[in-house]
């Protein structure tokens, strides 16, 4: 990395001004441009604007540069739809229409897999998430100050990591995420509770999270704190199960992390009312969410992005089924009714023990979850599959655990894919394997951001 370049007789450098016309986009949510001849990358901004920004990076011919103001708007951007958009780090396509925040996640995804070689497929399109707008089941609202040193609980601002913005209202949640989350605001303002302070390390309050099933109405709220202070929150679980809201608080908790990283740990849980998780339902079939486990956030979309991978494994009479990164069981058991037999792996102990108890939930017999990694799991494997579905991280599958699966010699894999970056390069060694990746389909579970869920189908090639 450098902080400047001298290319072609231009001289750039790191803090510069620039004007640039954006004239496409990449993911993960770089809007592209040209100054002289260097290629531009602005996150956050979109094909027909006009931007004002610094010059963050340089690498070669690429700059990387933070926009300080939009010159021109593009001709479909809408305004007005919530007061916080820019300064909250949560949307970053609200100012968009919904079609074409679609067409902008197609092409990102299809110049992606482009790129890594993988062109003669049938691609389906993108389907819309089924709810636009407060179609997040899941928030994690943080505490913290605003700039002149109020308590706030909401989104850490964008670029102002140490700034926190309080969210009256957002359209990702429903208006009893919103509810609960001035409650909880109130109650700490009211009591002076300090929030906790992630540059001192000082503090009390860091994080609420709420959880709410769609399909049952239930919520979970959580409130995590360090045990640098003592609270008896009774005046707290009060509050919240006063509120008048649409759904129903079934459990109150409260999480202790005394850890230095922002992210949300539990080292410490305690029930303060109520119970430790809630029911969810994805296509007639049941779900225990618990604090920690991982649930698809956009509950609707879930449903059709399971569909979607149901449809694309095909008729699953008499057919064995991995399902490999399985998470709490969820693709699996929906697969399950139909399937012969179902066989999860999964890193997470707390996760496949869950798995296990949603099998058992739907009184599903033939579902195996194993513990380990996928790689390493497979080799003592005996049942063949018919078909393997996979779900990864972020960071994909990688070669070796490829190289296992294909040794099965499975006739289709259903590869669904939360990042379409490791995906195109994934696909890639699936097709110097002896697979073809027959048809692609995307589905938006995250409305108003640059992410996008893909499903791909590959066949083995028989010749
Ligand atoms: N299919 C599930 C979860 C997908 S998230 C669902 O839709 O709900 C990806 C999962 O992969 C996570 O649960 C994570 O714990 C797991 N994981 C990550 N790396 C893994 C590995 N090397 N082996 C097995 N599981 C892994």
């Amino acid at each position: 990395m450098y902080s400047y370049q001298f290319q072609w007789g231009v001289f750039m450098k790191k803090g510069q001004e620039l004007i640039v016309d954006i004239v496409d986009v990449e993911y993960p949510g770089y809007g592209i441009g040209y100054f002289e001849d260097f290629k531009v990358k602005i996150k956050g901004a979109v094909t027909g604007q006009k931007v004002r920004a610094i010059i963050k990076k340089i690498r070669g011919n690429v700059i990387e540069a933070d926009a300080v103001e939009i010159v021109k708007r593009a001709a479909y951007e809408r305004e007005g739809i919530c007061s916080s958009f820019g300064a909250c780090g949560g949307c970053t396509y609200l100012n968009m229409d919904y079609a074409e925040q679609l067409k902008i996640k197609e092409n990102m995804v299809k110049k992606l897999l482009d790129g890594a070689g993988i062109t003669q497929y049938d691609f389906l399109g993108i389907q819309a998430s089924p709810l636009e707008f407060s179609y997040r089941n899941k928030m994690e609202f943080t505490f913290g100050r605003d700039s002149a040193g109020s308590l706030t609980l909401g989104m850490h601002k964008r670029g102002r990591f140490f700034e926190v913005v309080n969210l009256d209202t957002c359209v990702l949640v429903d208006e009893d995420f919103i509810k609960i989350l001035n409650c909880a605001l109130e109650y700490a303002a009211n009591n002076h509770l300090p929030y906790y302070d992630s540059r001192t390390h000082s503090g009390f309050l860091r994080h609420l999270v709420v959880r709410k099933a769609f399909k049952t109405g239930e919520i979970l709220v959580n409130i995590v704190t360090t045990t640098q202070m003592n609270c008896d929150f009774d005046q707290f679980i009060n509050a919240i199960k006063d509120i008048r809201l649409r759904g129903k608080i079934v459990g109150i908790l409260h999480t202790y992390n005394d850890r230095l990283s922002d992210a949300v740990i539990c080292e410490r849980l305690e029930v303060l009312y109520g119970r430790d998780y809630i029911i969810e339902e994805l296509l007639g079939l049941k779900f225990k969410i618990s604090p920690f486990s991982f649930f698809q956030t956009n509950t609707y979309g879930a449903e059709a992005l399971y569909n979607m991978a149901r449809k694309f494994a095909g008729d699953l009479t008499d057919k064995i089924v991995f399902d490999l990164y399985c998470g709490t069981g969820t693709i699996g058991i929906i697969m399950a009714p139909k399937a012969k037999m179902v066989i999860g792996i999964e890193l997470m102990e707390e996760a496949v023990k869950a798995a296990q108890e949603n099998a058992r939930f739907n009184r599903l017999s033939n579902c195996t979850f194993y513990t380990g990694d996928v790689a390493e799991v497979l080799t003592k494997i005996n049942d063949k599959p018919d078909v393997v579905v996979v779900d990864p991280p972020r960071s994909g599958i990688g070669p070796k655990a490829i190289n296992n699966i294909v040794k099965f010699g499975p006739d289709t894999i259903v590869y669904v894919s939360c990042n379409p970056q490791t995906l195109a390069a994934d696909l890639r060694i699936f097709e110097d394997a002896g697979y073809k990746v027959k048809c692609v389909e995307c589905m938006d579970m995250f409305p108003h951001t640059y992410h996008v869920e893909t499903v791909a189908r590959i066949q083995k090639e028989y010749n």
